[in-house]
């Protein structure tokens, strides 16, 4: 009876201390620079909007975040994991974009006293796009969780390129056109050969091609970033890693993806055919997570992208 007794305890302890699997994963990238790696599948209750890259640069002035997360716990969770790397507040949120994971969980920062800023163009779009954020965010994650989610707009925006100091620490954003979304920039670190991309790139995960994507620039931005020749690239979404897998999961795919929808539209394929598009050379990227969930929006997207140029 005590052995079952001790058996049941036991159990229910080894239960009680299982770890959780995290939500985000921490990943050293330099001696000052931390990728937070969130799951690669979409948003979720589980996941309330953690479901990307963010960025931590720990400078003497303080920490910089790149990104904020889609959501009022998501920003809390976010903040949890810098805590894990350092004590220093955190005096700069940088918004790559208007994609909800970059600039939703601004309001929470912002009580806390960060600066938040975003280039002119996803300013923009963020107003644009802000109601339908939140309401899809109400479907997806629940009321009760994405309570104390608000938009929270950035206090300095730039037009073309930035660059901020902090301590020893030197930032540059760089706007190069519409990309994935109209706004969409990257934060290069000359010092540390680190670029983090935003939405630019997605690696072990099919990118998403929206409807507002300018596909076409798309490639022009990657290429200028790859011009920097960085050492590490942070991206959206994936673990960080060099410019090669950068170029593999994204540049090469997007270039593939458009010669495909354009060889559709030029043997007479039509827009009602094109999200069954499943061809070679695009079937090597089934192997990235959520390629079946994208695939066909991609080309749709791409499709109407190509019509009218
Ligand atoms: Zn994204």
């Amino acid at each position: 009876m005590r052995m079952l007794m001790f058996l049941i305890l036991f159990s229910l302890t080894s239960f009680a201390n299982a770890e959780p699997t995290p939500r985000i994963e921490i990943q050293k990238v330099t001696d000052n620079v931390y990728a937070l790696v969130g799951q690669r599948g979409p948003m979720s209750k589980w996941n309330f909007g953690t479901n990307a890259t963010f960025g931590v640069v720990v400078t003497s002035e303080g920490v910089v975040l790149i990104d904020s997360g889609a959501s009022d716990k998501a920003a809390r969770y976010i903040h949890e994991q810098i805590k894990k790397i350092t004590d220093k507040p955190v005096v700069l949120v940088i918004n790559t974009g208007s994609e909800d994971l970059r600039w939703l969980g601004n309001t929470y920062f912002k009580s806390l006293g960060a600066k938040i800023i975003t280039s002119k163009a996803a300013l923009v779009h963020q107003h644009e796009r802000a109601s339908e954020l939140l309401s899809r965010l109400d479907t997806i994650i629940f009321p009760q969780f994405s309570v104390g989610t608000d938009t929270t707009y950035a206090d300095e925006t730039f037009e073309k390129e930035k660059t901020i100091t902090l301590g020893d620490t030197t930032l540059i954003l760089k706007y190069e056109g519409p990309n994935y979304m109209p706004g969409d920039f990257y934060v290069w670190l000359p010092e540390e050969s680190v670029a983090f991309s935003g939405d630019i790139v997605s690696t072990q995960r099919m990118l998403a091609v929206a409807r507002v994507s300018d596909t076409d620039s798309w490639i022009n931005v990657f290429k200028s970033m790859q011009a920097l020749n960085p050492e590490h690239v942070v991206p959206g979404h994936g673990h960080a890693t060099d410019i090669n897998e950068a170029k593999a999961d994204t540049l090469n795919y997007l270039v593939l993806l458009r010669q495909a929808v354009r060889n559709f539209i030029d043997s007479g394929g039509e827009i009602q055919d094109v999200r069954s598009l499943n061809q070679y050379p695009l079937s090597p990227y089934e192997r990235l997570i959520g390629y079946d969930m994208l695939m066909g929006r991609n080309s749709l997207h791409v499709y109407m992208e190509l019509e009218w140029e």
